[in-house]
């Protein structure tokens, strides 16, 4: 991985640039630059044809400063410890700029989910909660889903870990299964947050979005309900999705029915029934309104920024932009709402998970949307704000957001 691609030398570089100009003092910068703690460990699983194979894992807890360290895990082939470690900052700012009482932390394990059974899976699941349950409980550390993880994966750690205490403990992981404690509204919150933000941004605009057009690159859990949340709350006009293997198109609109029934009985959304085939790089130059990289990381780069034709890039994806592409966005005047705010409607209902599973009492769905709409469109409103006094792009703006409620945490706490 070349350094400047690689996502944890870019988060700190995000932070370098905030903190010159938040004027931060040298030891909050320092502590804000790295992890408090982080684990790697491996663990070995017993797969179906009774080999052992050893899986490398990590957890990394960014900083806890504004409460226990939050966020998800992810089962990636290419998954390192310093995605991790990127991925646990990002956490960091995410929680400080919807301003819930968490910090940041990141898990994951490198591995091809998608190569496994259901049972390697769950051996996989249980075997990671054993080589990291010293660190984690639900005052503490508190894991969820991400890419290639899910709410079953989630129900299985759940249930290692309360085995381990002798009790069940259903607030040590979120996303859970409703039926174990886990939140209505939960398993769209990262999109339909995302979607939120995207309103907001055409008020401001003043873009109308009924029939606007939309591309969507990335079909997972954030992909596909942006396709389901754009239609029905925006009423946009989706023309483009993608996956891992490639990409589809057609001008006149692609409904998320179709979409999905494709990609459940293919395994992907290639070569779709009267849609033009086309390659993930293609699908993000295309002329849209709206743009939803909802994938991994480092999709937009200085050496496509300037071709991104979108009006609005929202971005469900964790740090699908470099810092280079940015400044070229920022240029171009495309309209980019920042991962760390996009994408954080997951964790915010990850949190209304761990406030229901706290007092054991439920809510129904229609609060946990109102509450979750109160906050991504605060939080918008906040970091666009701080765009304006400013004159900065948007995920600077965010980053000011975020860094100055983290450290003002450590201050008070008298950290630093
Ligand atoms: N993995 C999601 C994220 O990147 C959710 C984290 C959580 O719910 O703790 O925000």
């Amino acid at each position: 991985m070349s350094t400047e691609l690689n996502p944890f030398k870019i988060a700190q570089e995000q932070l370098d640039e905030t903190a010159e100009l938040l004027g931060l003092d040298e030891a909050t910068h320092e502590l804000l630059r790295w992890p408090r703690r982080e684990l790697q460990v491996t663990i070995p699983v017993r797969m179906d044809d009774g080999t052992v194979k050893v899986f490398h894992g990590y957890r990394v807890q960014y900083n806890d400063a504004r409460g226990p360290t939050k966020g998800g895990l992810r089962w990636h082939p290419e998954e390192t410890i310093d995605t991790v470690r990127a991925l646990a900052a990002w956490m960091t700012w995410k929680t400080a700029v919807v301003d819930i009482p968490l910090g940041g932390g990141k898990g994951g394990v490198t591995c091809d989910p998608k190569a496994m059974s259901l049972a390697e899976q769950e051996r996989l699941a249980r075997g990671y909660i054993r080589a990291i349950h010293r660190i984690i409980d639900d005052k503490t550390d508190v894991p969820a889903p991400d890419v290639y993880t899910n709410p079953q994966i989630m129900a299985w750690m759940m249930d290692e870990f309360s085995i381990i205490q002798g009790h069940n403990v259903p607030g040590i992981i979120t996303g859970k299964p409703i039926p174990l404690g886990g939140s209505e509204g939960r398993g769209d919150a990262t999109a339909r947050g995302g979607v939120y933000t995207v309103r907001e941004a055409a008020r401001i605009l003043g873009i109308d979005l009924k029939g606007a057009t939309a591309a969507i690159q990335g079909y997972g859990n954030a992909g596909q309900f942006a396709h389901k949340l754009g239609e029905e709350i925006l009423g946009l006009k989706v023309v483009a999705v993608s996956d891992s293997k490639g990409g589809v198109y057609r001008p006149e609109g692609i409904s998320f029915e179709e979409g999905v029934a494709w990609k459940k009985k293919n395994g992907t959304v290639v070569d779709m029934p009267n849609t033009t085939n086309l390659t993930n790089e293609a699908l993000l130059e295309l002329d849209v309104v709206v743009l939803f990289p909802a994938a991994l990381e480092n999709v937009i780069t200085d050496a496509n920024a300037g071709n991104i034709k979108a009006k609005i890039s929202a971005e469900l994806a964790n740090g699908p932009t470099t810092p280079e592409a940015d400044k070229i966005l920022h240029k171009n005047g495309v309209y980019v709402i920042p991962d760390f705010l996009c994408n954080a409607g997951g964790v915010t209902v990850s949190y209304f998970e761990q406030v229901q599973n706290a007092y054991g009492y439920y809510w129904p769905l229609e609060l946990v949307h109102k509450r979750l709409d109160a906050k991504m469109t605060a939080a918008f409103h906040a970091v666009h704000k701080m765009a304006q006094e400013k004159g900065v792009h948007n995920r600077l703006a965010a980053y000011l957001v975020a860094v100055q409620r983290v450290a003002e945490a450590c201050k008070l706490r008298g950290w630093v």
